[in-house]
C-alpha cells in the first residue's frame, strides 16, 4: 500500500477534486449534526481486514460523513469561536500534509521551522515584543497557556526564597476554562480576581487579591485579551504594573482576541500587552488559519526551555545543537508544521488584507449591536469591545432560546447557539468570518421577532 500506482494517481486527483471543490462553495453548505445510530447505519464496519479501496472511503467521507459535521466557516455559522480561513491557508494545509515534515527540530525542519517564526514575529511585533521574544505554534490556546503556565511555574520556584514553593494563579471568572484545566494539570490553584462593572480585571482588584492570599505565593497572573463569552479586555496597563511591583509572571491570553492587535480601530485598548512575559493567540480564531493552530510567545524563550525541553540519549543530537528547536517551548515533542498554512496565507496576501479582514468583522459587529439597539423585543448585555456580542431577548424563557437555536439550524439559516452569563441564557454572535453580511444578521435577528 505504500506503491504508487495509476490507480494512487486517480486516486489523488479525486482527492483533490475534492478539496478543490469544497474550498470553491460559496456559500459552503452549513450541515448538521448526526447520531451515533446514523452514521452506523451508514459508515458502522468502514474498517475491514481486506479493505474497501480508495475511492468507496473518499465516497463514504463525501457522501455521509462530511454532510454530518458543522461547517465552521459557514457565514452564519456564529456560535463559539467559528474558524474562517484564508483560501490560502486551507489549500496549503494539503501540501503540508503531503510533506512529512517534521517541526520539532531545525535539523529536521528548518525550512518550516524558519517560516513559523515569521509569522511568529509578525505577532511579536503586533504585541510589541523585543527582538529575542518567540515560541512556536502549538495544537491550541489550552496547550498553549498551559505550556506558559508550566514556564511561568519553573522560572518562578527557580527565584523563590528557600522553602517558598508558588503555587497560585490570580485570573478572573472571565478567563477561559482552560486556566482551570490548566491549575487541574498543575496541581495548581486558580484565586479569581473580581471584576469591575465593565467586567475586566483591572490592577487595583489584582493588588488586592494578591495582598489578602500573599503574593509570594503566586507563580503567574493571567489575563484575557478578549474574553470568549464576551470579548472583554482586561485592564492590562495597570496589570502590568502590578505584575511588575510583585515580581509575578504576566500571561495574556489572546486566543480569540489577540488577532485584534492587528486593527486600528481597537488597538488602544490593549495598551499594556507589551509587557507580558508571554501571550498566546489563535490564527484558528480570529487570523484565518485552519485548524488546529495557537502562535505562543515568550519574552525570554530561554525560560521556556528550561521548562520544556525533553532530554533523552536518543534527541541528544538535537539538544546539543545551539538552534531554534520549536519543541523546546510547550508540552508535546513531535509536532506537525502547523504554522505554515497561517505563514502560507501572510506571505500570499500581505499584512494589510488581515488588517482589512478583522476590520470588518469588527464593523459587522458594530452593525449588529446598532440592530440589536433599533429592535424593542432585543437587549444588548454588554457593549461589544471586540467581535463578540451578547444580548437579550426580552420575555425568552431558557427553552425559547433553545427552541430558536434549534430551528436555525433545521431550516439550516444558520448556527447559533444560546450562551449564560450569571444564571440568565442569552444570545451571542461571535463573529470572526469576513463573509458573514449584514443581511445574514438581520435574517437571525428577524428570526427572533
Ligand atoms: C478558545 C480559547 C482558549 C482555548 O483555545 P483552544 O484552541 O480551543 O484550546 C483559551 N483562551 C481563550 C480566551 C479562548 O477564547
Amino acid at each position: 500500500m505504500h506503491g504508487f500506482t495509476d490507480e494512487t494517481k486517480a486516486l489523488g486527483e479525486d482527492i483533490l477534486r475534492y478539496a478543490a471543490e469544497r474550498l470553491a462553495l460559496d456559500p459552503v453548505p452549513l450541515d448538521s449534526s448526526a447520531t451515533k445510530a446514523d452514521l452506523d447505519a451508514v459508515a458502522g464496519g468502514a474498517i475491514t481486514a481486506k479493505g474497501r479501496g480508495g475511492r468507496p472511503a473518499l465516497q463514504l467521507f463525501e457522501e455521509h460523513l462530511a454532510l454530518a459535521c458543522l461547517s465552521t466557516d459557514h457565514p452564519r455559522y456564529l456560535s463559539f469561536i467559528p474558524c474562517a480561513p484564508t483560501r490560502e491557508a486551507a489549500m496549503f494545509d494539503l501540501v503540508v500534509g503531503a510533506s512529512s515534515i517534521y517541526a520539532g527540530s531545525w535539523l529536521e525542519g528548518a525550512g518550516a521551522v524558519y517560516a513559523e517564526n515569521q509569522a511568529l514575529r509578525w505577532i511579536a511585533d503586533l504585541v510589541g515584543l523585543p527582538d529575542e521574544a518567540g515560541g512556536s505554534f502549538v495544537q491550541g490556546g489550552t496547550i498553549g497557556n498551559l505550556s506558559a503556565l508550566v514556564t511561568a511555574r519553573a522560572a518562578a520556584r527557580e527565584h523563590a526564597a528557600e522553602g517558598v514553593r508558588p503555587y497560585r494563579i490570580a485570573a478572573t471568572v472571565g478567563s477561559h476554562s482552560s486556566i482551570a484545566t490548566a491549575c487541574r494539570v498543575m496541581d495548581a490553584e486558580q484565586v479569581p480576581v473580581p471584576m469591575n462593572d465593565r467586567m475586566q480585571m483591572t490592577g487595583a482588584n489584582l493588588r488586592k487579591v494578591l495582598e489578602d492570599n500573599g503574593p509570594e505565593t503566586f507563580f503567574a497572573v493571567v489575563a484575557t485579551a478578549g474574553s470568549t463569552n464576551f470579548g472583554v479586555i482586561d485592564d492590562l496597563d495597570s496589570i502590568a504594573d502590578v505584575c511588575e511591583e510583585f515580581g509575578i509572571w504576566f500571561h495574556v491570553d489572546g486566543a480569540y482576541g489577540g488577532a485584534g492587535l492587528a486593527a486600528p480601530s481597537v488597538r488602544d485598548k490593549y495598551t499594556g500587552v507589551e509587557r507580558c512575559d508571554s501571550f498566546i493567540v489563535d490564527p484558528h480564531k480570529w487570523l484565518f488559519a485552519p485548524f488546529d493552530c495557537c502562535a505562543l510567545l515568550y519574552r525570554e524563550p530561554a525560560l521556556a526551555r528550561v521548562a520544556h525541553t525533553q532530554h533523552a540519549s536518543y534527541l541528544d543530537v538535537l539538544n546539543d545543537a545551539p538552534d531554534w528547536n520549536p519543541t523546546d517551548y510547550s508540552v508535546g515533542l513531535t509536532r506537525r508544521a502547523r504554522g505554515l498554512p497561517f505563514w502560507f496565507s501572510l506571505v500570499a496576501n500581505g499584512t494589510d488584507a488581515y488588517t482589512t479582514a478583522i476590520e470588518q468583522t469588527l464593523e459587522i459587529t458594530r452593525f449588529a449591536e446598532a440592530e440589536v439597539g433599533r429592535r424593542d423585543y432585543l437587549e444588548v448585555v454588554r457593549d461589544a469591545d471586540l467581535s463578540v456580542l451578547v444580548f437579550r431577548r426580552l420575555d425568552w424563557s431558557t427553552q425559547d432560546y433553545h427552541a430558536w437555536s434549534d430551528g436555525l439550524l433545521e431550516r439550516q439559516e444558520g448556527f447559533v447557539v444560546p450562551t449564560s452569563h450569571e444564571g440568565e441564557t442569552l444570545a451571542r454572535f461571535a463573529i470572526v468570518n469576513p463573509r458573514t453580511t449584514r443581511e445574514d444578521i438581520t435574517a437571525i435577528l428577524d428570526s427572533m421577532a
